[in-house]
């Protein structure tokens, strides 16, 4: 097998069926058998043989596999969504009164469902931390504590941690770790080879990166993967279909390609918007400026093009003028899609939180978070600059 990604996700161990140059789409329930003995013996290795697509289907199995290579994992498991790998993962990992330390940034429903659902379903207390310091894990450990659970860096501000002095210290405690790297991808940081137990995707964004499939992701060690497989895969059954599976074989072609035109797009608007002086800062863990930049580069090998901006303003009508103001950029939430969006965080954020709890995360009201796609960044560049001069009319 050829070991750089980008030979290893174009070169498909999939072109033996009648020579196709894209593999099928296994869109059937279920597998059959010539006699008894051939469905015992299928029984008997159920995780390497089809059965019944809850379980393994052809189809899913290759995108697995390429995923689990590009990731350095033993094993990938595919999803409906990335929520539904999460839960799943979390829930392998924690058992009633047990405790959880995450990070206050961690991707929204990620957190409701630990600190709401898991709290009234199985008494288990999450405790958030800010993530930036080793010492600050250390002083939250119970003796119940089963999970830490990371997302570095955090789709909402960006914020960054250690990834190997974390899973150090958690081995140390016999704590089970698990990594988001949606931001990142399997292609610019290896939370696995730097001793995390579980790596978990929403595919949804730059795996998918079309726009056009939801589906989620966990990759890990053959032993924990096993044990997910048989319980949280199969008996919560939230399997990605065939089909989805298949676009993402599509997708994966293309990804170190597509990431690669992310990151040299972001770089570029990143560095446009830091000169503006309608801005007050960017966030962007590719910038020299961003305050994790050294821990970035010690853990990833690239960025990708999500990043976030903060317009030198509290008037919410001002942030409004500007983001509608922006031609280029389509509105909208999600992001890693080849098209370029921009969300302001106020939008939801007013709905669900006070507003005491809005500035505690570190997000003001004059915050936009842009997903940087493949588009001509001079053109992307041009919609900026005119929302912020010709239409953000109202004095800064
Ligand atoms: C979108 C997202 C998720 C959830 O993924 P879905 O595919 O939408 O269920 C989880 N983590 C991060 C960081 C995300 O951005």
């Amino acid at each position: 097998m050829p070991s750089l990604p980008e030979t290893l996700l174009c070169h498909d161990a999939e072109r033996k069926y009648e020579g196709a140059v894209v593999p099928p789409i296994f869109q059937n329930s279920l597998f059959t058998f010539p006699d008894w003995e051939a469905i015992d013996n299928a029984f008997d290795a159920r995780q390497e043989n089809y059965i019944y697509s809850r379980g393994k289907n052809p189809t899913v199995d290759f995108a697995e596999k390429k995923l689990a290579e590009i990731a350095h994992a033993d094993r990938a498991i595919l999803f409906t969504s990335g929520m539904a790998a999460i839960s799943a993962a979390v829930l392998y990992c924690v058992k009633p009164n047990s405790h959880i330390i995450t990070v206050k940034n961690v991707y929204g429903p990620t957190s409701n469902f630990m600190a709401n659902y898991l709290k009234e379903k199985l008494n288990i207390e999450t405790t958030y931390i800010s993530g930036e310091r080793v010492e600050e894990f250390r002083e939250h450990i119970r003796k119940n504590t089963s999970l830490i659970y990371l997302e570095s860096p955090s789709s909402a501000v960006f914020s960054l941690q250690d990834l190997e002095a974390v899973a150090y210290l958690a081995k140390e405690n016999n704590i089970k770790t698990i990594c988001d790297n949606t931001w990142a991808t399997p292609l610019f940081q290896h939370p696995l080879d730097l001793g995390i137990d579980l790596e978990v995707h929403s595919v949804s964004k730059y795996l998918g990166g079309h726009s056009d499939l939801v589906a989620g992701a966990v990759m890990g060690k053959k032993r924990d993967m096993e044990v997910l497989f048989a319980r949280e895969y199969e008996w919560l059954g939230g399997k990605i279909s065939p089909f989805e599976a298949w676009l993402l074989i599509r997708s994966l072609r293309t990804l170190p390609i597509r990431m690669q035109r992310h990151q040299e797009n972001a770089m570029k608007v990143a560095q446009f918007l830091e000169k503006q002086p309608q801005i007050e800062l960017v966030r962007y863990p590719g910038l020299p400026s961003f305050p994790q930049y050294e821990l970035g580069k010690k853990q990833m090998s690239g960025y990708s093009g999500l990043l976030s901006f903060q317009l030198k303003t509290n008037d919410i009508n001002q942030v409004k003028a500007f983001y509608n103001a922006l031609k280029m950029f389509h509105k909208g939430v999600s992001w890693g899609g080849f098209e370029s969006l921009a969300y302001a965080p106020a939008i939801s954020y007013l709905k669900e939180l006070p507003p005491e709890q809005f500035a505690q995360m570190g997000i003001s009201l004059g915050d936009i978070r842009i997903s940087v796609g493949l588009e001509n960044a001079e053109d992307l560049i041009g919609d900026l600059r005119e929302a912020l001069t010709i239409k953000f009319d109202l004095p800064l």
